[in-house]
């Protein structure tokens, strides 16, 4: 055990695991500790959209091994209009389903398994971990075994908390977590061997008792049911009653219940997620209501966000003091997807049967307008993972591709007829693109070597199989290639910093560079 490391995570839950791996694969000295003796079994997060599985694949998870169910659309129920809206899932985005299921301690067992592949990152369970003095320069912290309590303590260079909504290092560090706890319970269970399959997700609506359902991988589906004002944890967790929950879509005696577990939603988000050397991400810096499908996915954005510039700073790349971009880029992204959850809330939870009347026909009105249709049915209501402010480069651009965007992820096609996702084959650093064009012949010796000595590379795009020919890269699969004679510059979680044509890049670039001093 040694007493110092470049970041010590503390939680190793699904986020701080995410977090090791990502660190774990660019190399950096990480110890993880988390309190529990295993991973957690309890029913929690079940969704993950495409933006999640692009960060699980930068994790070092292969995504044609991962068990997930792909989930063709998402309806919502009314027990008076029927089904007053849905969501089209089947399209995908950046090559990836924009909606699957998952089963929790899998995907959390994968990441772990990636970290330690990595060989850089060292894992503690059954010790508990507590922030003693945080300054600029680095971080003290206690840890204690669970067991024996035998204490000791050690130093980090960063710490990164990811130590779950009832973060006691955001508390020991007075951050605020504002905003609101729902007073109602909501128990959720799990069955294996469900005789009758379901393949789409259904919110039912009904204000006597909503009850979102879907199925998941091994066979699995997941029922959630509200409880109402006096109603008790202990009656609901009892198999009478799950029994009766369950009667209009099964029969207990056929199925295993695997999991059941009573939750009490919240809707809070951090006043900042960074204090001098420690970060805050996943649930100890955002918790959101299940609605949208976003807490983990929120928290997988925030580890994309830090790691790399974390590994920037450690290898004097980036200058200390671009880390605030962490809280000015991932708070109002994290805002908003709490306020994405809290709308779908007011609908699959109305108050009373009047509410319900006026929202669900509210809804199934508006979305008979073709414009509104189209955003409800193509999910275009999840706010694009898309920054007004960070550590990029603020300029109009004349190019198609907007800074503090992410960038679409692309089938490629090389020479020798190999087809590989994008990320893949541009990796995980700082990069260059020329879209037809060598932007390695577009800056002088100075301004290469500049880009080279922050750790950036050059890449040649072609939009087709001709330009490959001139370029001598990979290509574009399918029909929405970029335009040609345009470069990016992009961060390693795939962040543009900025984009211009092909002849600005030699102004452009020392201002990006700039950036990062
Ligand atoms: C019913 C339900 C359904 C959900 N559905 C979805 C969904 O479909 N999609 C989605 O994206 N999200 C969903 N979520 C949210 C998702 O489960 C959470 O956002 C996610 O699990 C949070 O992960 P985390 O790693 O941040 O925190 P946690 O999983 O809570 O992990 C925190 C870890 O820190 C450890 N720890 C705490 N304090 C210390 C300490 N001092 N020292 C050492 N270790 C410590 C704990 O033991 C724990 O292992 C759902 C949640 C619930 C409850």
């Amino acid at each position: 055990m040694k007493s110092s490391y470049e970041v010590v995570i503390i939680g190793a839950g699904p986020v701080g695991m995410a977090m090791a791996a990502l660190l774990g694969r660019l190399g950096v000295d990480v110890l993880i500790v988390d309190r529990l003796a295993a991973i957690q079994m309890d029913p929690r997060a079940i969704a993950l959209d495409n933006e999640a599985l692009r960060i699980l694949a930068m994790c070092g998870l292969a995504l044609d091994d991962l068990d997930v169910v792909h989930i063709p659309a998402v309806n919502y129920f009314s027990p008076i209009y029927g089904r007053f809206a849905r969501m089209n899932t089947t399209e995908s985005v950046d090559t990836l389903p924009p909606l699957v299921t998952f089963f929790q301690p899998d995907l959390e067992a994968g990441l772990a398994a990636s970290a330690h592949a990595s060989g850089s990152v060292a894992v503690r369970r059954g010790v508990s971990a507590q922030v003693i003095e945080n300054s600029a320069s680095g971080v003290l912290l206690r840890l204690k075994e669970v067991d024996t309590g035998v204490e000791e303590d050690i130093k980090a260079r960063f710490v990164v908390a990811c130590d779950g909504a009832a973060s006691s290092v955001r508390q020991s560090l007075g951050i605020d977590f504002s905003g609101i706890s729902y007073s109602q319970d909501w128990l959720i269970v799990d069955a294996l061997n469900v005789p009758e399959p379901v393949e789409e997700i259904t919110f039912y609506c009904d204000p006597e008792r909503p009850a979102p359902h879907m199925p998941a991988p091994g066979g699995r589906q997941r029922w959630e049911f509200m409880l109402h004002p006096g109603e008790t944890q202990e009656e609901f967790m009892r198999d009478a009653k799950i029994k009766e929950l369950l009667k209009p879509w099964t029969s207990f005696e056929n199925i295993t219940v695997e999991r059941k577990a009573v939750y009490r939603f919240h809707a809070r988000l951090a006043d900042t997620f960074q204090v001098d050397s420690v970060f805050l991400a996943g649930d100890a810096a955002h918790v959101t209501p299940p609605f949208a499908g976003q807490g983990l996915v929120s928290g997988l954005r925030d580890v994309a966000n830090l790691a790399w510039k974390l590994r920037a700073v450690l290898n004097s790349d980036l200058s200390a003091s671009a880390l605030s971009s962490y809280t000015q880029e991932r708070k109002p992204h994290a805002k908003k997807m709490i306020r994405l959850a809290q709308f779908l809330g007011e609908m699959i939870m109305p108050a009373n049967r009047l509410k319900a009347t006026f929202v669900h026909g509210l809804a199934k009105f508006v979305g008979l307008l073709p414009v509104v249709h189209r955003v409800f049915t193509d999910m275009k209501v999840k706010p694009q993972n898309r920054y007004d402010d960070g550590l990029f480069l603020k300029a109009r651009s004349k190019t198609e591709f907007v800074a503090g965007a992410h960038l679409p992820q692309w089938w490629l096609r090389s020479g020798q007829g190999d087809r590989q996702r994008s990320d893949v084959v541009f990796g995980d650093c700082l990069l260059c693109v020329g879209v037809d064009c060598d932007p390695n012949r577009l800056v002088d010796d100075e301004l290469r070597e500049q880009w080279q000595a922050l750790g950036g590379s050059f890449f040649s795009l072609s939009t087709s199989e001709a330009t490959r020919d001139l370029v001598g890269s990979w290509s574009v699969e399918g029909g929405n290639s970029p335009s040609s004679n345009q470069v990016l510059m992009l961060r390693p979680d795939r962040l543009i910093l900025a984009s211009c044509d092909a002849k600005s890049l030699r102004r452009l670039m020392p201002k990006v560079i700039q950036l990062f001093v």
